[in-house]
């Protein structure tokens, strides 16, 4: 292939995914699955048993709740803010973010998307994305006075 021609289109592709471990529910150890039979659930019989321990608990509270033995459970009001991030575009060309605010709400959505989006799944783009920001690391250590030592020990709790 030379280097001026067009990069080869993709015209079928074919996922196929398998189970190879999972997580026990009860202490988060990895449980491996071998390939045949129901995978295990839990790594253990001492987990599974807790977990059932919990599970026949609960039943046993919301039996004693609807009998009217018990108060309900303490509740909870939830305040929920959702910020949407919206892509500026000037002259059809979206708009880089320069404020640090603006960075700072556009790396804040990477991490989301990374966490709930499709982004988490596609784990071929997880290398590259790891690389640029490791570079960015780099880049904010020289950057800053000091360097990565002294900046981190600002890093504000959350
Ligand atoms: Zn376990």
């Amino acid at each position: 292939m030379r280097s001026d021609d067009p990069p080869p289109q993709v015209v079928a592709r074919h996922v196929r995914q398998r189970v190879e471990s999972r997580t026990c529910p009860w202490c988060g150890a990895k449980v491996p699955y071998t390939g045949r039979g129901r995978p295990a659930e839990y790594c253990s019989k001492a987990c599974r048993n807790r977990a059932w321990e919990v599970r026949s608990a609960e039943r046993r509270l919301q039996r004693d709740i609807a009998a009217g033995l018990r108060q309900l459970p303490m509740r909870e009001v939830i305040r929920e803010t959702v910020t949407e991030i919206h892509v500026v575009t000037v002259q059809g060309t979206p708009r880089e973010p320069t404020t640090a605010w603006e960075w700072l709400e556009q790396l804040t959505e990477l991490a989301e998307q990374l966490r709930a989006g499709d982004l988490g799944r596609q784990h071929w783009q997880h290398s590259k994305l790891y690389g640029v920001l490791a570079d960015v690391v780099v880049a904010l250590a020289d950057a800053y006075p000091g360097g990565l030592e002294r900046l981190q020990r600002k890093v504000p709790r959350r």
